[in-house]
């Protein structure tokens, strides 16, 4: 089942679970039998959906199973036990405040702005939470974004030049909008630098990603001079993925700072090729999972050949890369605990490389989100998706968590 090569194994479900308690494993074990079930996901999206609209009394039902998986709490004091107990086990902590904004007003933007900040500054006083996570749409209009986007679509030149022409084709209202968004950012990477602590930038829908990026790379111009504070994410399941991380780390050795980048596959790829569809242009997604691993992959190989100008993340529960890259690092002589490189997956997933990893000497954490029932549901059901398919993630986790009651079964 698991990969192993050199010192490193991720079929040890004992170190993978010892953070576990039976009661809590078994909890798991049901959780992940439920998914495999694709009809009862699909259903169970609509029904959660449909009662949170009508206002339901669903939080407890919710809150007892798939967010105890996957959320470390409803507030950041409540994230505190489980960081600690992560902590123990030498596993650090992405914190993510779990706000996807979409069409809210500016002062819910303001708001979401300072819980990221409240949320650095936490993050600062603890031992084990080198970054936090923010998403864009957290602190900015949806649809500004995708006009954005799709206006710099229009232009021609390098991304900055079209973003440039696309922002000069605002109205004055949204040009404010704009600037206030710039500045919300602004923001949070100054608390962040002043505090050492990592912000990283998800990645969105193909149409809002470009004022993402352009964003994220202003921020880095600026805040990532002597070392990455800040880090977009490139999703290697589009097919132009990986020239964009080749023309980052240009852009970072010509203005000398450090590209902060972190690596993930993608989450949105039905949605993606059904719009594509849907609007009649090319799927921006790559053409098979396999070109996705050979550019994920490639992605790896090349970070850690400019390692010194980039300071990258290995975001995946893929056992294959997550090896690779332990392998390519010792090709080269780095430590697996190089300052630029770290290790994370999402909580309540991949134990068995988290842990292991940890055991292994490797910088890794967990991806932690916290936030109010209602605020984390789109990610849950992002969650519910991706382990709905028992040939996929599903077999993996159910696999191993069998594997260690099992095992414990057999100790006592
Ligand atoms: C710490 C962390 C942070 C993350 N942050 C983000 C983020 O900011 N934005 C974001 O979009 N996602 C994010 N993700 C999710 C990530 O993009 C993947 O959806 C998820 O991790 C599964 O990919 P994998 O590398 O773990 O492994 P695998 O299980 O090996 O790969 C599954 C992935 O491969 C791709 N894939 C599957 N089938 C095909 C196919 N037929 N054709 C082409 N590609 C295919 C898809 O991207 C799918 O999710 C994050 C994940 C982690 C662990």
């Amino acid at each position: 089942m698991g990969q192993e090569r050199g010192s490193i194994s991720f079929d040890n479900t004992k170190n993978a679970f010892a953070y576990k308690s039976d009661k809590e494993l078994k909890k798991a074990h049901f959780l992940f039998s439920s998914m495999g079930y694709q009809f009862l996901v699909s259903v169970g999206i609509r029904l959660t959906k449909w009662a949170i609209k009508m206002r339901l009394p669903v939080n407890g039902i919710i809150k007892n199973t798939i967010f105890q998986q996957f959320v470390g709490g409803e507030t950041l004091a409540q994230t505190a036990p489980v960081a600690r107990k992560l902590g123990e086990f030498n596993v650090q902590v992405i914190l993510d405040y779990g706000v996807e904004g979409g069409e809210s007003s500016e002062s819910a933007f303001d708001h979401a702005c300072e819980e990221f900040i409240r949320v650095i500054r936490y993050a600062a006083t603890q031992p084990n939470i080198p970054f936090m996570s923010i998403k864009v749409t957290g602190i900015a209009r949806f649809s500004l974004l995708e006009k954005l986007d799709k206006s710099a679509e229009e232009q021609s030149g390098s991304l900055m030049k079209r973003f440039a022409a696309a922002y000069d084709s605002l109205t004055k209202e949204e040009k404010g909008e704009w600037d206030r968004v710039k500045e919300r950012i602004h923001k949070i990477c100054t608390a962040a630098g002043s505090l050492k602590i990592g912000v990283l930038v998800d990645a969105e829908e193909t149409w809002i990603q470009d004022p993402v990026d352009v964003l994220t790379m202003q921020m880095m111009d600026e805040f990532n001079k002597q070392k990455a504070i800040v880090y977009n994410t490139i999703q290697l399941y589009r097919h132009d993925r990986f020239s964009f991380l080749k023309d980052s780390i240009t852009a970072a050795e010509q203005r000398s700072f450090v590209l902060g980048v972190k690596l993930v596959r993608g989450a949105y790829m039905e949605k993606e090729r059904a719009r594509a569809e849907a609007n009649g242009y090319p799927s921006p997604i790559q053409p098979d999972k396999g070109t996705t691993d050979k550019d994920y992959n490639a992605a790896l190989r090349l970070c850690v050949d400019h390692i010194d100008n980039v300071s990258f993340i290995v975001a995946s529960h893929n056992e294959y890369s997550n090896l690779l890259a332990t392998e390519l690092l010792d090709e080269k002589g780095y430590s697996h605990r190089h300052p630029h490189v770290h290790f994370s997956q999402l909580y309540g997933m991949s134990d068995n490389i988290t842990f292991n990893l940890a055991g292994a000497g490797c910088s890794v954490s967990k991806y932690l989100p916290f936030g109010p029932i209602r605020d984390v549901v789109p990610y849950l059901m992002r969650r519910a998706q991706e382990n709905s398919s028992v040939a996929g993630q599903t077999g993996r986790e159910l696999g191993l968590i069998k594997k260690e009651i099992a095992r414990r079964k057999k100790e006592r």
